[in-house]
């Protein structure tokens, strides 16, 4: 019903027509998707009670902008119908079923019938092709495989697509490395912390990944992370990375993803409508302005969500891209709402203090940020790996280096963190998400 997946004659796009259309064409077949899933919505528990209350109906619809007529869900409203509140179709027809990562909390389980995964393939597709993975690439998912959507995900997208690929999964460095060189791995999807963590271990291996691997691409998402970030897993593998944004509440990755111009992530809008609000009064943003982005599912079966808080702090990119595609771009994603903290009344993100360490070059690949209270004072420490032990053993380079994160960091977030070194490899790390921020503040 919703296929997207026609292989074209041209070079560029996975599926011209699509990805071409004009604005106007677009327009019109969100109008029309909406709609319909506005009817769907309505066979819910959830939305069928919601949309009764206030008198909505899909004939209620008669313009794009009477999107506004239609209540936001939130994640509590997910967790509150948990697990089934939200189906729209009888468990017969469901094939497979996710949850998110449950980083701020209770996880929320998201269905899908097989037209659901199709689709959800197809834009994946879409998403690497945009890239110049091709048949021919070997694929290499270095993400969690089960309930993460990031594993599945990619992978039936990369098998769609034509790649040659490879499953294996999360964490075991030593073991990736080795697939990657006995099978000429060229394209990999993985998260930052693991791709920056893999850069240590193949150091340490004596391996130079630009003479000994043939990697090429990578999409790297799933987590926020810095353009700096992005700077030194290009330069470390000698690479491109396209950022890979999406959550399992819309499918899971495939939802924005980065083109060859690298200059914000396209948003698929014709499988989602996707609004920009102040999270604060939650009325739209102008164009360009940072706010949280919101995101409607257009085409989805099993689950559709609508006006969908993501709590993902990004802007709509003004202007067209020069690679030809309709579909806006968002920008890099800041951080959600939730990780904003406040220290000595200054608001910080994480990802402020990533970009300032990352362009350090003594400081290594893994950071974290405790946040304590002692005494009724608040201090921010900012523990960091450095590069060489040489700079924790040497007393005075220790000194020189902290003072010169300190000083730097004072530069952009206006307050002095405390600055712990600890030596290469030494923080904890993890399989999934990266945990950055330890908030001990009991309050
Ligand atoms: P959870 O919300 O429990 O982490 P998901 O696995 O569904 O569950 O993760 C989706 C979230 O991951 C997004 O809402 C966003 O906060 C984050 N995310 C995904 N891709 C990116 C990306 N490219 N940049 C920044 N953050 C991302
Ligand atoms: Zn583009």
């Amino acid at each position: 019903m919703y296929c997207m997946g026609n292989r074209t004659t041209t070079d560029t796009f996975w599926d011209e027509s699509a990805e071409t259309l004009s604005y106007d064409e677009l327009e019109n077949l969100q109008l029309t998707r909406l709609k319909k899933i506005v009817e769907r919505a309505s066979r819910s528990e959830f939305y069928g009670g919601r949309f009764a209350e206030i008198g909505l109906r899909a004939d209620s619809i008669s313009s794009l902008d009477d999107i506004t007529k239609i209540p936001f869900t939130s994640k509590q409203d997910l967790r509150d119908s948990y697990p089934y509140g939200l189906l729209c179709e009888p468990k017969d027809r469901l094939v497979r079923m996710h949850v998110s990562s449950g980083t701020t909390g209770q996880a929320t389980a998201v269905f899908y019938t097989r037209t659901d995964l199709e689709v959800w393939a197809d834009l994946l597709a879409r998403c690497m092709y945009m890239t110049g993975a091709r048949p021919g690439d070997t694929f290499q998912n270095l993400t969690g495989y089960g309930l993460f959507t990031g594993g599945l995900g990619f992978h039936y997208g990369a098998e769609r697509l034509g790649l040659l690929t490879i499953p294996s999964g999360a964490g075991n460095s030593k073991r990736q490395i080795q697939i990657m060189r006995d099978f000429s791995t060229s394209v990999i999807h993985i998260i930052p912390s693991f791709a920056l963590l893999l850069m240590d271990v193949i150091t340490e291996l004596g391996i130079d990944p630009r003479r000994d691997l043939s990697l090429k691409i990578a999409f790297v998402g799933a987590e926020p992370y810095s353009e700096e970030v992005r700077r030194r897993i290009e330069d470390f593998y000698g690479i491109k990375v396209y950022n890979s944004y999406g959550l399992s509440e819309m499918n899971g990755p495939g939802v924005a993803f980065e083109c060859r111009c690298q200059d914000g992530l396209h948003l698929w809008e014709d499988a989602f409508l996707v609004e920009v609000v102040n999270p604060e009064t939650l009325k739209p943003v102008p164009e360009g302005t940072y706010g949280e982005l919101v995101l409607t599912t257009l085409t989805r079966e099993a689950m559709p969500i609508l006006r969908y808080r993501t709590k993902d702090l990004t802007r709509i990119i003004p202007g067209s891209c020069s690679c030809g595609r309709v579909h806006k771009r968002i920008d890099r994603i800041r951080g959600r709402s939730d990780d904003m903290f406040i220290i000595k009344g200054v608001n910080v993100f994480p990802i402020q203090v990533e970009q300032v360490l990352m362009n350090i070059s003594e400081v290594g690949n893994n950071y974290v940020i405790m946040l304590r209270r002692e005494k009724n004072l608040d201090e921010m420490v900012v523990r960091v790996e450095v590069t060489d032990r040489i700079f924790v053993e040497d007393m005075r380079r220790l000194q020189q280096l902290q003072r010169k994160i300190a000083h730097e960091l004072k530069g952009e977030l206006l307050l002095t963190p405390k600055i712990e070194l600890v030596e290469p490899n030494s923080l904890p790390r993890s399989d999934g998400k990266a945990t950055r921020l330890i908030d001990q503040r009991t309050t």
